[in-house]
């Protein structure tokens, strides 16, 4: 015999919660029926959360609400995927990151709502748990929320906490994945992030963690054969070049960085690992940026792949 997992507190939803879904008359019920047969969907198979159950495509108006998490890509509004853009014409409010670049908002319906939640790194005006918040009462009123971010929802965008936020309250949600800006740092270097029989991996990673928690191992995961592209990296450039150069990766190592990626303001600045916090400092390179480190099979040094140059 199957046993579901439900929690006593109905679909582990909390006391208001369950109070605002009866308050909200047939509304509510719907709600509180989506959130019961998800918890069911979580029990049958319990390590995958429960997918999408609208999308913004439905030409039909969404009752409940909906939040679509959808990637703006790295800043050139042509590098929006035609998914993001049906959304983003669909869209009745759109809360959108400090990266988003204005050409994309362009092309969002002309009666949707715009609201800047972007965080200034080290800055509080918009902690996550607000933007959780506004998003949720956003669906709550029966809208059909975009929540626009940079790059791909799904790769250091804060994705899981709004998931859950929009699913505590039965709300469907959907993710409309988008050009990471690892992809578009490839494209401005015109080289491919893997090479076959060279890199036959590729690490995307954090250069930046939560306050408190410890500094990744960046050593650990460029291993030979391996492509890390690192995401806020620039302000950890010494602790980044420290932790590799312990680890034993080559000071040659090549080193590439693209700031602004796929914008006007495209960068790119080449060193050797060895020189990479010197480099940063010298050059001024700036935010947004990735940084790109090989470490290819033959440990070739940087100057073997190419030499030193500075683009624009
Ligand atoms: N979700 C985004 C990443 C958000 S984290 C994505 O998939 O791209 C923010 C970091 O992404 C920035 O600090 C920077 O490291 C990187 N980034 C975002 N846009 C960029 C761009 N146009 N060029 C270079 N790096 C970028």
């Amino acid at each position: 015999m199957k046993t579901f997992p439900m929690s006593p507190r109905l679909a582990g939803a909390d006391p208001a919660t369950l109070r605002g879904w009866v308050a909200a008359g047939r509304e509510g019920l719907c709600r509180m029926l989506r959130a019961v047969l998800r918890a069911l969907d979580g029990g049958l198979n319990a390590s995958h959360p429960p997918v999408a159950s609208a999308t913004c495509d439905q030409t039909q108006p969404v009752p409940g609400g909906l939040i679509s998490l959808v990637g703006a890509g790295p800043g050139a509004a042509d590098l929006l995927t035609l998914r993001a853009l049906r959304c983003l014409q669909r869209a009745d409010v759109i809360f959108y990151d400090r990266l988003v670049d204005p050409e994309v908002l362009a092309h969002a319906r002309p009666g949707a709502e715009r609201i800047y939640v972007g965080k200034a790194v080290g800055a509080c005006d918009w902690p996550q748990e607000r933007i959780d918040a506004v998003i949720v009462a956003a669906a709550l009123q029966g809208k059909r929320v975009v929540r626009l971010k940079s790059g791909d929802p799904g790769i250091f965008g804060r994705a899981t906490e709004e998931l859950a936020a929009a699913r505590r309250h039965g709300i469907p949600t959907e993710i409309v994945p988008g050009v990471t800006a690892a992809s578009a740092a490839g494209a401005a270097l015109g080289r491919a992030l893997t090479e076959r029989g060279e890199t036959d991996r590729l690490v995307l990673a954090t250069g930046t963690c939560r306050p408190g928690d410890d500094a990744p191992d960046w050593g650990a995961m460029l291993m030979p054969g391996t492509t890390l592209a690192l995401y806020m990296g620039v302000s950890q450039a010494a602790r980044i070049e420290a932790n590799l150069l312990a680890a034993g990766v080559p000071d040659r190592a090549s080193v590439e960085i693209v700031s602004h990626a796929s914008g006007a303001d495209q960068r790119i600045v080449t060193c050797c690992l060895g020189t990479l916090a010197r480099t940063v400092r010298r050059q001024g390179v700036e935010n947004p940026a990735i940084i790109v480190i090989r470490r290819p099979k033959g440990e070739l040094s940087c100057s073997a792949l190419h030499p030193l140059r500075r683009v624009g």
